[in-house]
């Protein structure tokens, strides 16, 4: 499939990997918006969160699992920001569900 995180999780295009395992990878944004900016991906395609079922709880509980332990790791003591675009209004750039995980500075409270 022509995307750009199956192919980063596939190893096809090179990322700044900061967790990965049997089903998910954690990698730097290459843009970041925060001094700790992260995203968090299946290595399944999934289009977004408009596409999770009761079938991806398991997956999704994973993610959401792993999120705090690499907000440890990366030493956000002060707190973190889980986003996830999804669809053209919220402006997602990639169609491949991923959670940003944002930190290191006091965020802008801007939700829209
Ligand atoms: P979104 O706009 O919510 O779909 O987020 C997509 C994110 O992917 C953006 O923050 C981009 O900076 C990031 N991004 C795009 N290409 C790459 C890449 N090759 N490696 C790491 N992050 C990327
Ligand atoms: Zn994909």
């Amino acid at each position: 499939m022509d995307c750009l995180f199956c192919k980063i999780a596939a190893g096809e295009i090179p990322s700044a990997k900061v967790y990965e395992d049997e089903t998910i990878l954690a990698f730097r944004d290459i843009n970041p918006q925060a001094p700790t900016h992260i995203l968090v991906i299946p290595k399944a395609h999934i289009g977004s969160v408009a596409e999770l079922t009761e079938a991806n709880a398991a997956l999704v509980g994973h993610i959401f699992a792993v999120i705090p332990e690499i907000a440890v790791r990366e030493g956000l003591t002060g707190g973190f920001r889980i986003v996830s675009n999804c669809g053209p209004d919220a402006g997602q750039s990639v169609p491949h569900l991923h959670f940003h995980i944002l930190g290191g500075k006091e965020l802008s409270l801007e939700m829209a």
